[in-house]
């Protein structure tokens, strides 16, 4: 018997259509995790850093408790106390955090509510009253410090809580080198800012950025850049791949 050519379509199709269970997986069941009741609060798995209460899982990046003044639920930044660092270390993460540029402002350019997140210690998005303040655009909010401007300004003005939701992907060092590249995401007041930018190394001032190897977990920093800004809810969800 001699097939028709659309017959001979028909069973090659039929040959080549993968089965069910080669394209469905049921297995591994993703976990169950309650949201919380408002998109900024944290869901049941994320690690509270800071409630508004009690600095208790940071301390003084240079050793000792945690410097800064919590009151009214927020934690501010005093001038000349030091950075802040958690005391447990992360990897991949998904974090949360509030901040408040102080009102009235004062300064101009990088003199208006300097502060910033160190991811893993080292890659800085930067914490900056952008609202109506020329800078540089690799420094100004939500930039990775001196190494890519955010895609847009998305800054509220100072007096208003806003905030970062970032997602970070650690470098990975083989030997003392680079082995895989570390990105960056962040959303700023609920805008893409950094859109799985890729880091270029630690965020330094005036400079070029140079690897420094280091452990796929470290602690987070919060920067005293001399400004009394504010944060509050601060919570993280390790990734896997950590
Ligand atoms: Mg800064």
């Amino acid at each position: 018997m001699k097939l028709s050519m659309l017959a001979m379509a028909f069973v090659v199709a039929v040959a080549q259509t993968p089965r069910h269970e080669d394209t469905e997986f049921y297995e591994p069941v993703p976990p169950v995790v309650t949201p919380g009741k408002t998109d900024s609060a944290p869901p049941s798995d994320a690690i509270v850093l800071f409630d508004g209460r009690t600095l208790d899982a940071w301390q003084s990046a240079d050793g000792g408790p945690a410097k800064w003044k919590v009151e009214n639920g927020y934690a501010e930044v005093v001038g000349g106390s030091g950075d802040i660092v958690t005391k447990q270390k992360f990897g991949d993460c998904q974090l949360h955090v509030e901040f408040m540029e102080p009102s009235p402002p004062s300064g101009h350019s990088q003199g208006r509510g300097n502060s910033g997140v160190f991811l893993a210690g080292l890659y800085e998005v930067q914490v900056l009253d952008s609202y109506d303040n020329v800078t540089y655009a690799d420094g100004q909010a939500s930039a990775i410090y001196g190494q890519s401007p955010p895609l847009v300004n998305a800054a509220r003005p100072p007096g208003e809580w806003q905030s970062y939701d970032i997602l970070y992907t650690s470098p990975r060092f083989t030997d003392g080198k680079l082995a895989e590249d570390g990105y960056v995401t962040v959303l700023h007041n609920g805008v893409v800012t950094q859109n799985h930018t890729k880091l270029l190394g630690p965020s330094v001032h005036h400079a070029l950025p140079t690897w420094k190897p280091h452990p796929v977990e470290m602690p987070l920093q919060l920067q005293d850049h001399h400004m009394p800004v504010r944060y509050r809810n601060i919570w993280i969800r390790p990734l896997a791949g950590s």
